[in-house]
């Protein structure tokens, strides 16, 4: 029987939306995949009630509940999913395509001897083993991948706008795994607490985005942006060009080279919509684009377009979203 192992991520206590999201996503791959079994490894404190509640569809969790799993510590998680990997006898282990994914994965991968396929991984109606892809040259084709070893690893794209679903629809068993032990000598180093800036949402895990590009004209151009996503309760993002030029943090860019993102509502102010920025927003659901120049690419993704200069259209989306 062919099992998978699903890795949930939280954040200080909170499971992840983009791993509730990754669960569903590999419930409907068992689906395709001659009804393959579904567990989950969840490291860190969150409320076991809670993780039932929040995952839809059958299958198992195993709760590593412990304190100082809480932040990620890479030697740590890396023994932690080896060791249940092995005793399980897991075919494939999923992660949401995230930072700690994309430092975690590859490091399971030569440790466990398994193929990894990472990046935005999709999957067909072949389902697992033959069935995944991937858009590559910036969405102008499409890879298909098959796995060479035993054990595979992949990281996943979230879904269009990640819709949570109820977990109704089936039964959620959680867990504790057996007390892991290690030993905190021989780690290199020691993650104590992970800080978001202040007020500052995660674009991987926000509901509205609002993003911002050269258009915006400096870093103090984006306090536009931060007082539109405070009202909307949204997150900043940018491109890159915003980003390398220092307006904003990396953490903040969407794309190619940043995050990909799946927000039902995402706006593009000042934002050209160059194809490694719209690699990242492939999964967004309404696309509201603001740029004053009326043949931008980003217009050919956009559901609402506005043409015009930001610094005049925002003030008065803002005065307006204040009144409402
Ligand atoms: P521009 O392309 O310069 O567009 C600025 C837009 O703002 C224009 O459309 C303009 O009409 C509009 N504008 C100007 N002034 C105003 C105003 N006052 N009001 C309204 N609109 C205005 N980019 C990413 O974003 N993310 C990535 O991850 C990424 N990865 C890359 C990886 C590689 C390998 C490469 C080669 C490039 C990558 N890029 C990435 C860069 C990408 O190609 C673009 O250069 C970048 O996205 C452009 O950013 P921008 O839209 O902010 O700037």
């Amino acid at each position: 029987m062919t099992k998978f192992l699903v890795f949930l991520e939280q954040r200080e206590g909170v499971l992840k939306k983009s791993s509730i999201d990754a669960w569903n996503r590999v419930q409907e791959i068992a689906a395709l995949s001659a009804g393959a079994i579904v567990t989950g490894l969840l490291a860190g404190p969150v409320d076991r009630q809670r993780i039932g509640d929040l995952l839809a569809g059958d299958g198992v969790v195993y709760h590593a509940n412990e304190e100082r799993l809480r932040p990620y510590q890479q030697e740590s998680y890396t023994r932690l999913v080896t060791s249940l990997v092995k005793q399980e006898s897991i075919s494939a282990l999923f992660f949401a395509d995230s930072s700690l994914s994309r430092d975690l994965a590859p490091r399971l991968s030569v440790l466990l001897k398994a193929s990894l396929l990472s990046g935005d991984l999709l999957f067909n109606r072949q389902g697992y083993p033959d069935g995944s892809f991937r858009p590559v040259y910036s969405g102008l084709a499409t890879a298909s991948f098959s796995p060479q070893r035993n054990i595979s690893i992949y990281t996943l794209s979230p879904s269009r706008g990640m819709v949570i679903r109820s977990s109704a629809d089936g039964t959620v068993q959680v867990m504790p795994t057996a007390q892991y032990h290690h030993s905190s000598d021989n780690l290199l180093a020691e993650v104590r607490r992970i800080v978001l800036r202040q007020n500052s949402l995660d674009i991987a895990e926000a509901g509205i985005i609002v993003a911002g590009g050269r258009g915006m004209g400096s870093s103090a151009g984006f306090a536009l942006l931060e007082e539109l996503a405070a009202l909307l309760g949204g997150a900043v993002g940018a491109s890159r060009f915003a980003v390398d030029e220092g307006w904003r943090p990396h953490a903040e860019q969407i794309g190619q080279t940043g995050k990909t993102v799946a927000p039902q509502l995402y706006f593009a102010c000042g934002v050209s919509g160059a194809p490694q920025h719209l690699a990242g927003i492939a999964s967004a659901g309404i696309v509201v684009a603001i740029n004053s120049d009326p043949d931008a690419s980003i217009f050919q993704v956009a559901d609402f377009g506005i043409v015009g200069d930001v610094h005049l259209v925002l003030p008065k989306l803002i005065e307006a979203l204040k009144e409402f």
